[in-house]
């Protein structure tokens, strides 16, 4: 391939030139792509007798985007900006051929065009604001020209792709190509040339640069970015797009390109970015092992995650069998699921014949024995060892050899569980997260015994099923519900010593959290925690109080907060903060004002101080999986890249001293610094660098 380079490849097709590149797999806008687009639009504007161009790629996909392996790192020409100059210097029709993907420099390139053509299937889109970036090579000055301001903010903000029918419709694109593109984009390209369309670039429109509609837009966005800068760009550029004119417009967006790019933000979403692929890839998995075949699933349990476990598998098109103990729990369990998708399907999220369709896909059943077909059952029962292990032991003598066995425990050992089979090998632990349906992260348990193949069926499994699979290993709680632990504690002894909740909730979704502690206790109801302690004898002076006072959460009206009849707003609560005074006033704590600045480190650094021990004890692999886990599975702030990317980013050192002033002031050794961290900050390094 390529005989401008071995990326890119100019052909020509009587008067047309087609220029095709191949970078593989997903075409991204390298270096030598660059330089090979450039020159052959050099070549197809010198040549007198080429009339018109075609920009297209070979394999999966058009551009889908920068390679972001070259960020951070010096700039080689030409950088995209100057591919686009070249294409704004050919005075002749160039016509974009889009498929698979048109995302981000790819979309932009595709926008610098005079048209653009797509497959039916293709995509477009700019989601550089999901690495924390604005489209940096005019994407925000020309997308507003093409299809306005308003609809151009909400595409790029969002960072979401829209389809080639929706594209056609706004304006994106000019025609959609049934049958080979190349060939069609080269007819498109020959009726342009002979109807004599006018010419005109998408920089030059104006007509659509309407200010209506954006302003009020841009406020409601505004109000909801909560320290997020990327947004907060974009949002300035494309103001920039009807208030300057378009050279100004586009040395703008370069200086907030610059600006972001070398800022903390996006450091920390490109971290999460390569965090997240890099955990598919488990440490001590041997070369080339291979995943089992997963067509037919199981699900045992038709409860809470049960029924949104086997919601993930009907959407990924895997048929799955789910498993009750009678007749009334499974079919409550059925109704709830049908009733998550016609509520779906309400809000115009799901066609009512791809819902009948996932529907048709789960089957309900109350004896066991119907499970021998499933290549993979997962466990979803209560969460008491006994049970689980009788069940087990079912599973060991009904599933067929091979399936994977799977518990959805939150907290019980799973080499235990995997003791009660005769097949601890295919035994290990998928921790979903609630709602099962709709949480992306998938904590992955990897047992003694565990079975490298079975293990990486899981992760692919994960993947197929749109989850975000962390390989974990087995300890109570295992990553994620083991730091937050770290969390609630901190967040009790705040109430105790001065705090109120909605001051503490304040303070962490002040960082970056969609909820608070406290919010999020209400949400999942405060009693269960309660039943356990009762049961073990242990108390929680605060919550066990609100319990005793009725205050279950939400689903009494009333928990750490109150909340009005039909209502999900915690409202600060004057029972409550009687009862946390009174609760002081028994432990003899005199209280006082908490800093926010105190409360976001209390809230914070226990759980890095957790993170280091579960790194230290190998349970997590990197600290990158550790980060990935927040952010997927507990709203961390993805711009600030994880707790462990966030520690090292304020310094192990400031981590250390702030965790041994809160141990000595609380004689809570649990909250001495960790070794690791010690260790890592006497060095001067950080998580990173182990
Ligand atoms: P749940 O009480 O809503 O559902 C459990 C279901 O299992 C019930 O419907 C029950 O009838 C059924 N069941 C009990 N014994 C059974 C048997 N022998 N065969 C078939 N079905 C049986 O509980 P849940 O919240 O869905 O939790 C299930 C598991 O998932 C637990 O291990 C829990 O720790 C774990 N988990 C829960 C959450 C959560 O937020 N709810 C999150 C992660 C993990």
């Amino acid at each position: 391939m390529g005989n401008i380079n071995p990326s890119v490849d100019l052909r020509r097709d009587g008067e047309v030139v087609v220029i095709i590149t191949d970078n593989p797999p997903v075409n991204a806008l390298k270096h030598e792509v660059r330089a090979g687009l450039a020159e052959g639009l050099r070549q197809a504007r010198d040549d007198a007798a080429v009339k018109a161009v075609v920009i297209g790629c070979a394999g999966r996909t058009f551009f889908a985007g920068a390679d972001i392996t070259e960020f951070g790192k010096p700039p080689q020409a030409p950088g995209l900006g100057e591919v686009i100059v070249a294409l704004d210097d050919v005075p002749k029709p160039v016509v974009a051929a889009l498929h698979g993907t048109a995302f981000g420099g790819g979309f932009e390139v595709a926008l610098a065009c005079h048209f653009r053509v797509a497959i039916p299937g293709a995509r477009v889109g700019l989601p550089e604001v999901k690495l924390g970036l604005l489209p940096g090579a005019g994407g925000t000055q020309r997308l507003p020209r093409l299809i306005g301001p308003e609809k151009a903010l909400k595409m790029i903000v969002s960072g979401d792709p829209i389809e080639a029918r929706e594209a056609l419709a706004d304006g994106v694109i000019d025609e959609i190509i049934e049958g080979d593109l190349t060939a069609g984009a080269v007819g498109f390209a020959r009726r342009v040339v002979a109807e004599r369309r006018p010419l005109r670039r998408v920089r030059d429109r104006e007509d659509k640069l309407v200010a209506e509609g954006f302003a009020d837009a841009a406020e409601a966005l505004t109000r909801r970015l909560r320290g997020r800068e990327a947004p907060a760009a974009c949002v300035e550029a494309v103001r920039n797009a009807i208030t300057t004119p378009f050279e100004e417009g586009l040395k703008k967006e370069a200086e907030l390109f610059r600006k972001l790019v070398s800022g903390d933000q996006s450091k920390a979403q490109r971290h999460i970015f390569f965090a997240e692929r890099e955990a598919a890839r488990v440490p001590g998995i041997p070369e080339g092992t291979r995943p089992r075949l997963i067509a037919n699933a199981a699900v045992i349990g038709a409860g809470t995650m049960g029924g949104g476990i086997a919601m993930c598998f009907a959407n990924a098109g895997i048929p799955v069998t789910i498993v009750e103990t009678g007749r009334d729990l499974l079919q409550k369990g059925l109704d709830r699921v049908a009733g998550n998708y016609r509520a779906t399907v309400s809000r115009g999220g799901l066609s009512a014949d791809e819902m009948e369709r996932r529907l048709g896909l789960i089957h309900g059943v109350t004896n066991l024995d119907q499970i021998g077909s499933a290549d993979v059952v997962i466990e979803a029962v209560f969460e008491e060892m006994d049970l689980k292990k009788r069940v087990f032991v079912d599973l060991d003598r009904l599933a067929k050899p091979g399936a994977v066995l799977a518990t959805n425990t939150s907290t019980l050992d799973v080499d235990e569980i995997a003791r009660a089979t005769k097949r601890p090998q295919d035994v290990l632990g998928t921790h979903f997260f609630s709602p099962a349906n709709v949480m992306r992260l998938l904590e992955i348990v990897r047992g003694a015994a565990t079975a490298p193949d079975a293990l990486v069926t899981a992760i692919a499994l994960g993947r197929q099923i749109g989850k975000v699979p962390v390989t974990v290993g087995v300890c109570y709680g295992f990553v994620g519900n083991r730091m937050l632990a770290q969390r609630s504690v901190e967040a009790e002894r705040l109430l105790l010593e001065g705090a109120l909740p909605q001051e503490v909730d304040a303070a962490v979704t002040g960082f970056g959290f969609p909820m608070g502690p406290f919010a999020m206790g209400d949400m999942a109801g405060l009693d269960v925690g309660w039943r356990i302690r009762k049961g073990r004898g242990e108390r929680n002076e605060i919550e066990d109080a609100l319990c005793e006072a009725g205050h279950f959460g939400q689903k009494t009206g009333k928990g750490y907060f109150r909340y009005e009849t039909g209502s999900r707003t915690p409202l600060p609560d004057p029972e409550v903060e009687r009862i946390i005074l009174d609760a002081s006033s028994r432990a003899g704590v005199s209280r006082r004002q908490i800093p926010r600045e105190e409360i976001v480190e209390r809230m914070i650094f226990p759980m890095i101080n957790e993170g280091a021990r579960i790194l230290e004890e190998g349970i997590a692999s990197r600290p990158g999986d550790i980060d990935v886990i927040w952010v997927y599975g507990y709203g961390w702030p993805v711009w600030r890249g994880g707790p462990m990317f966030y520690a090292d980013q304020l310094g192990l050192a400031h981590i250390r001293d702030r965790l041994a002033l809160y141990a000595e002031r609380s004689g809570d050794q649990t909250l001495h610094p960790a070794p690791l961290i010690s260790h890592l900050a006497d060095e001067g390094r950080g998580f990173a660098s182990r």
